[in-house]
């Protein structure tokens, strides 16, 4: 399969390169240029996470180097579990959380690692390969997790200053070997342009091998399709009925991958997008006027995005207003009822979620009966326990630390801090 720019039609290269670049050349996303319908019969019930990633993913692959590594790649990035807890009737919680970093983008970032490395020995170069992350909390942690150690490349993680919990900045930052992490003076979206404007500059690509680890990376959004339609293909096996999401979304990556599985023909629902008050999504799909805002800093961090990159997907795959209002539906949730949601799921279920999966919860509060008639999947993103400053206080009790994160929180942290200018991230590059 090939895969196209955003930004325009004749820039199509296939999945290797896709995946190696990163960025298209004319600074547009890469998408799959088809949608085949899946034919669902071939997915067996009860089959490995990973089995399942192969049969699902192996079409994007068809052409590509990697293709009988495929299933050794899915093993790799889908090493752990993710349960669909019910919470009651009609309600569930895709609990996505259970990797090595306690976030759902350990199941990108451990793709991706795995596809890269490959690539990168296969392609033999003498210099080695770069890999730029933006993180506005728990990608960068997620990337340097699953790169640390790999032969051949480095990582810069971006992360900007006390914007980001002090567990978060911990797993940006307790690596080294390889792993080199910023301390950017700036927003998230200023490390965001940092990176972008890295990938595109050309004294930087004549001088060593770039590449990025966003969920603007392709191979970072395909691997994220597989738990939507795993989930929902098994659900609707079970009760004759699709599953609708409430997605906590902030750069849309997440929720691009579910409008894909969906468009792939999987049994998924309505697909509600919850934000926090970084709300340009609501009111784009509100107004139809899309405008980017500086970002602003909630209680749900990894969500404080202003200018969410993979909109661009999501309007390529859904060009007109119209449709795209059918298609998906976004609210935005206040760091108050993030507060009550987190108290309210503790009450009800003794289930402790983080701020991030409280805007789901919101935002399925605020449904109509009819609508709770239906099955909803709450997309739990992050394990409470990276969040505890904020979450201890209102549950009123401390919160176990799951083993992968104890790990983690006895290394030491190293880093270096950054202004926001490019300049001084280039040279730092560059030296
Ligand atoms: C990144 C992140 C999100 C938002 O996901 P996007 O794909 O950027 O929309 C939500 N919750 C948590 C915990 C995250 O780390």
């Amino acid at each position: 399969m090939q895969f196209i720019s955003t930004r325009s039609a004749d820039v199509t290269v296939g999945i290797d390169d896709a995946i190696l670049q990163g960025l298209a050349r004319d600074g547009g996303l890469f998408m799959p240029t088809k949608y085949t319908r899946v034919d669902l019969d071939q997915f067996k019930n009860n089959q490995e996470l990973g089995e399942f990633a192969c049969q699902l993913l192996k079409p994007f692959f068809d052409k590509s180097q990697l293709r009988s590594e495929l299933a050794a790649i899915c093993t790799e990035a889908f090493s752990f579990k993710i349960p669909l807890r019910n919470l009651e009737k009609n309600l569930y919680s895709l609990e996505l959380f259970h990797g090595p970093t306690s976030a759902f983008k350990d199941v990108g970032a451990r793709f991706l690692a795995a596809c890269m490395a490959r690539l990168n020995t296969l392609a033999n170069h003498d210099k080695p390969l770069t890999i730029l992350v933006a993180t506005s909390g728990d990608t960068g942690g997620a990337v340097a997790s699953a790169f640390h150690q790999k032969t051949g490349v480095k990582v810069a993680v971006l992360f900007p200053k006390g914007q980001v919990s002090a567990r978060q900045q911990q797993q940006l930052t307790c690596w080294g070997d390889n792993i080199h992490s910023f301390c950017i003076e700036g927003s998230f979206d200023d490390c965001q342009r940092l990176v972008k404007t890295a990938l595109l500059d050309t004294d930087l690509s004549t001088n060593m091998r770039l590449s990025s680890a966003n969920s603007i990376s392709i191979a970072r959004l395909l691997p994220q399709m597989v738990y939507y339609a795993q989930s929902s293909l098994s659900h609707f096996r079970q009760n004759s009925q699709p599953l609708n999401f409430v997605i906590p979304s902030g750069n849309l990556g997440n929720s691009f991958a579910c409008l894909l599985a969906r468009e792939l023909g999987f049994p998924i629902g309505n697909v509600v997008l919850a934000t926090n008050q970084n709300r340009v999504v609501p009111d784009f799909l509100s107004t139809g006027v899309f405008q980017p805002q500086p970002s602003i800093h909630t209680l749900a961090s990894a969500m404080d995005v202003g200018n969410p990159s993979n909109l661009e997907r999501i309007r390529k795959l859904f060009p007109e207003n119209r449709e795209l209002n059918r298609k998906l539906s976004a609210q935005w949730v206040s760091d108050g009822c993030i507060e009550q949601a987190i108290k309210d799921a503790h009450r009800q279920w003794e289930l402790v979620i983080c701020p991030h999966t409280a805007t789901a919860l919101h935002v399925y509060s605020k449904m109509s009966a009819e609508e709770k008639n239906r099955d909803w999947a709450l997309v739990a993103t992050a394990d409470a326990a990276k969040f505890e400053t904020v979450v201890e206080p209102l549950i009123g009790e401390p919160i176990a630390l799951p083993n992968q994160l104890s790990k983690l929180l006895k290394r030491e942290q190293i880093f270096s801090s950054l202004s926001s200018r490019f300049a001084d991230f280039k040279q730092t590059l560059l030296a």
